[in-house]
This record gives structure tokens, C-alpha cells and sequence, in this order.
């Protein structure tokens, strides 16, 4: 479950220059990722003015899957992510907080692919709504221009200067990335993306009635003991006779937490829309194979979830300072992992480890 102020997916990605090579076909030149570029922040306008993804003035404490998986796997960066940031969209704020502000939304490789082939699902649905289905090839190719431009665009490191810029972490710490590890990167949206068409999950959805589609991968929150949940349901339907069943994608391997988020997905299900886990069924969809896999979400499992955030929410309060207010401990308080394998998916590597080179362990 993503929050507002985590990694981006963007509802519309703004228009791409069309080149004629690809960055994804014929592969980037190492020397462009590292190409002279202006100091971050020297004299350049702060991303202010972001009215739809700015945070709310106070930092308020709330919880997602993805906050809990940031703070299990290093309390450092789930210092740096959730509270060392805050403010640097103010142009009065210091230089480190802008620094981290901007960081904080740059995406690994392997997130940007999962971004991509989410993006690309939900622009497909909502032309499908609308009465205006996209054909896949043409899917494939709008897609591949958008990465091809967001390629471009953050080996040029302007996520520094222009308002909600892409940019990998790859390229803002200068690895050195074969060209076909990034046509590797390609291959799996474009996997995914065929997938998805000969998928059991996209026939279904396809023969459902348009006007039972609830809101697709959209942000929104419920409540657990008073604390603020926030969920984006990649896609959810009513079959006839009211069934509801929520779809996830994934574009990676199954893991176990996959059905965690399902009832995670669940909860919200009853909590927004009043839909009891009784008529609730659940599908993840695993895009590179093609295959689905059922999962019962019944009272027993949303249960399940419930305690697991209780305990996830009970151990992140326990390290601030004023867990009333979401005071942080200094940042002094906060370790980093010993799990340095963590850190090369990390967009704070640089404020750990000089010139963001990770250690060997
Ligand atoms: S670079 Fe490593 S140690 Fe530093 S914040 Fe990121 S995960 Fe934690």
C-alpha cells in the first residue's frame, strides 16, 4: 500500500520527446548517465507549488504496507524518509532537507519497471471505461516512449530542476549499469504488458460491466485504532450478484506478503465501500508468467492483517521521541541496517556512505 508522500506513481506522465534512439532498445550510453551536470539545488526554484502532491503542513503519523517495509528494513532510512524531509518543499528550508525531498522520490530500476507496467495497466483500464480501448501494441509502444523519455530526462539528473521530475537512483549515484541490464528492464514491462492480455484476470475484467468498476489504483485511506491507512487497490470489480474482486498486479516473483496485501486490500474494501470479506474474493495477478494465483479473504484474514499493522503501527511509535505529536527521536537515534545489501536500493545512499559507494560487508 503505497501513502501520499511515497515513491510515485504518476496519474499523467507528462508529454515525452520522441527520439529516434531508444534507450531501451538500443541501450544508453554508460557516458550519458554521468554527463557534467549543475550542482543539486545551486540556484535552482525548490518544487514548490505542487498543490495535489504536497503533504499536509503537519506530519501527521499514518501507516502503509510500504512505510512498514522501509521500516523494517532500516530505521535510518525510515527516519530520512518520513520525517528528516519534511519541509524541504519550502524554499526556506535548509539545503539538506531539499536535498532529502528530492531524493526521497527518485526510484530504483526495479521500481520503475513495476511503476511502469502499473501505469500502463491503469491507463489501459480507463480507456476501457471510457469506451475507448487501447490495443496492446499500441500500449506497448506509448509505454516504451514514456520510459525512453524518463530515461532521458533523469540520466540528465533533472529531477534537480524540474517540479516532480523522474529520476533512478542509478543515475544520481552514477552506476555503472550494463546496457542490457537496462534492456532487461525493458523486457520484463514489455512481458508483463503481454501477460496482462492473455491473462484469465484481463478476460474477466473485460467481460465485466463497466459501471461495477470501482476507482482504479487510486489513493485513499481508512482507519485502524485511529490511525490513518492508506491503500490503493490496484483494481477492483462487482461481478453480477455483487461479488467484488480485488486484482494485484505484480510483475515480480510471489512472495508471502503478497497475501498480506490482499487483505490489507480487504479491509479497506469493507472499511470504503461496505463490501463484507464474505463477498470478497482476491486475485494476484503474476504478470510475467501469466498465471494467477486465489486468495481467500474471509474474516479470518483480514484479522491477520489487522494484528500485523497493530504491530508494525506499535513498534514505529515506539521510536519517537513524542509518539502524541510524531516527534522523532535526533537522527542521531536511528541506525543504520547491518543488511548492506538493503542500501543499493536505497535513494539516501549518498547520506550514508561517501560519494554513495556502498561498502563491501
Ligand atoms: S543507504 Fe543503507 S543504511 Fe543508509 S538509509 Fe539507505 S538502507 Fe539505510
Amino acid at each position: 500500500m503505497r501513502s501520499p508522500s511515497d515513491p510515485p506513481r504518476r496519474d499523467s506522465v507528462p508529454p515525452v520527446e520522441l527520439v529516434a534512439e531508444s534507450a531501451l532498445e538500443s541501450a544508453p550510453a554508460p557516458e550519458l548517465a554521468l554527463e557534467a551536470v549543475p550542482p543539486p539545488l545551486a540556484g535552482i526554484p525548490p518544487p514548490v507549488g505542487d498543490f495535489d502532491e504536497r503533504p499536509p503542513l503537519e506530519n501527521r503519523f499514518s501507516w502503509s504496507k510500504s512505510r512498514h517495509d522501509i521500516y523494517s528494513g532500516c530505521q535510518r532510512r525510515y527516519f530520512l524518509h518520513y520525517y528528516a524531509y519534511w519541509g524541504g518543499w519550502d524554499e526556506h528550508a535548509d539545503e539538506r532537507k531539499r536535498r532529502l525531498y528530492v531524493l526521497r522520490r527518485l526510484s530504483s530500476k526495479e521500481q520503475w519497471a513495476g511503476i511502469a507496467v502499473h501505469e500502463a495497466i491503469a491507463r489501459a483500464l480507463y480507456r476501457q471505461r471510457r469506451g475507448r480501448p487501447i490495443a496492446l501494441p499500441e500500449l506497448i509502444s506509448d509505454t516504451r516512449a514514456r520510459m525512453r523519455g524518463e530515461w532521458r530526462s533523469s540520466s540528465r539528473k533533472n529531477y534537480w530542476h524540474v517540479r516532480r521530475g523522474f529520476g533512478l537512483l542509478e543515475h544520481e549515484y552514477g552506476d555503472e549499469i550494463p546496457r542490457e541490464v537496462w534492456k532487461a528492464n525493458w523486457d520484463l514491462v514489455e512481458r508483463c504488458l503481454l501477460g496482462l492480455e492473455g491473462s484469465a484476470t484481463w478476460a474477466r475484467i473485460l467481460a465485466s460491466d463497466r459501471g461495477r468498476w470501482k476507482p482504479i489504483d487510486q489513493l485513499d485511506s481508512f482507519s485502524i485504532d485511529g490511525v490513518e491507512v492508506w491503500a490503493a487497490p490496484d483494481f477492483a470489480f462487482e461481478h453480477e450478484g455483487g461479488r467484488l474482486e480485488i486484482v494485484d498486479w505484480k510483475t515480480g516473483q510471489p512472495r508471502p506478503s503478497d497475501v498480506l496485501q490482499l487483505a490489507a486490500y480487504a479491509a479497506f474494501a469493507e472499511a470504503k465501500w461496505g463490501v463484507s470479506p464474505d463477498s470478497t474474493t482476491g486475485t494476484i495477478a503474476y504478470l510475467a508468467t501469466g498465471t494467477e494465483t486465489k486468495v481467500s479473504l474471509d474474516r479470518a484474514a483480514i484479522a491477520g492483517f489487522e494484528a500485523e499493522a497493530r504491530a508494525s503501527i506499535a513498534g514505529m511509535r515506539s521510536i519517537l521521541d513524542g509518539p502524541a505529536e510524531n516527534r522523532p527521536h535526533p537522527e542521531e537515534r536511528y541506525p543504520k541496517t547491518e543488511e548492506r545489501w538493503r542500501c543499493a536500493g536505497c535513494s539516501f545512499r549518498g547520506e550514508c556512505w561517501e560519494g554513495g559507494r556502498v561498502p563491501a560487508e
